[in-house]
């Protein structure tokens, strides 16, 4: 979605459209269509886990931190990285999603600290990544620019056909400021957007995708419809679909409201 332009009108300090996911294809949206409708065979996402809708998902997760050669001791510490893990826990724990953590790693290394800013980004991802496609893995950067790349973003279940290379680059990154406590742009973030990103990866869409009021919205029944979105605010009682039920679900991890309350 970072491709989506925005006048705010007033010099953010925080990225103009925080998420860095790009709008799903639209295979990806028929494939999540077809999930819907049969939760079968036939699909052509790579499937992350087997299971069944009353099975308990358990998820490996690994984080990597890269952090430039000026950061603190402080700076995406074990603590730190442990608290992010405790949210992600915390917000999925009510929907049978549960995570393992298997590691932290903290590296210092200023041209990774870039993240995607970096070249070759892909290539050290791709070696520092551990376990299988149902194995989340976490990245949290320090020095990757928000106004391109956004806070952070995952990757979405990818086309089995991509073969080995959708494996080698699943997973997220996120920049620093994100992690519980983080800070920038004189805001102190709660680690919600690590909850946002991670149900990118579970295959979610943004509650607003589509930008209107009559197409088929997140693909989830219980959504209600959300013609547009706010970054990091609490528009409680905001109806941007009035003729359609429910208030906008701003509360909902998927929309952009998420820091704000
Ligand atoms: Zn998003």
């Amino acid at each position: 979605m970072f491709i989506l332009s925005l006048l705010i009108g007033t010099a953010l300090a925080v990225p103009s459209n925080w998420c860095g996911n790009k709008a799903p294809t639209s295979e990806h949206r028929e494939a999540i269509q077809a999930l819907r409708v049969a939760e079968t065979a036939g699909i052509s996402l790579h499937r992350r886990q087997s299971g069944n809708s009353s099975s308990t998902i358990n998820v490996p997760v690994y984080i990597t931190a890269v952090v430039n050669t000026t950061d603190s001791e402080e700076m995406l510490s074990e603590t730190v990285l442990k608290s992010q893990f405790d949210v992600l826990s915390d917000r999925f724990a009510p929907y049978n999603i549960t995570f393992t953590l298997k590691s932290t790693n903290r590296m210092i290394d200023d041209d990774n600290s870039k993240g995607f800013d970096y070249y070759g980004w892909n290539s050290f991802k791709a070696a520092q990544r551990k376990g299988d496609y149902g194995t989340l893995n976490l990245f949290y950067v320090t020095n990757m620019d928000d106004q391109t790349w956004g806070s952070g973003s995952c990757t979405l279940p990818g086309d089995a056909s991509g073969g080995p290379l959708v494996t080698m680059l699943d997973g997220c990154t996120m920049n620093a400021y994100t992690v519980p406590g983080g800070v920038s742009g004189g805001k102190t973030y709660k680690g919600e957007i690590t909850v946002h990103e991670v149900g990118h990866w579970f295959s979610l869409l943004h509650t607003f995708d589509g930008d209107n009021c009559t197409g088929p919205g997140d693909y989830i029944d219980d959504t209600p419809q959300e013609a547009t979105w706010e970054l990091n605010v609490c528009p409680i009682g905001r109806d941007s679909c009035p003729d359609q039920p429910g208030l906008d679900p701003i509360t909902n991890y998927m929309d952009y409201a998420g820091e704000g309350w």
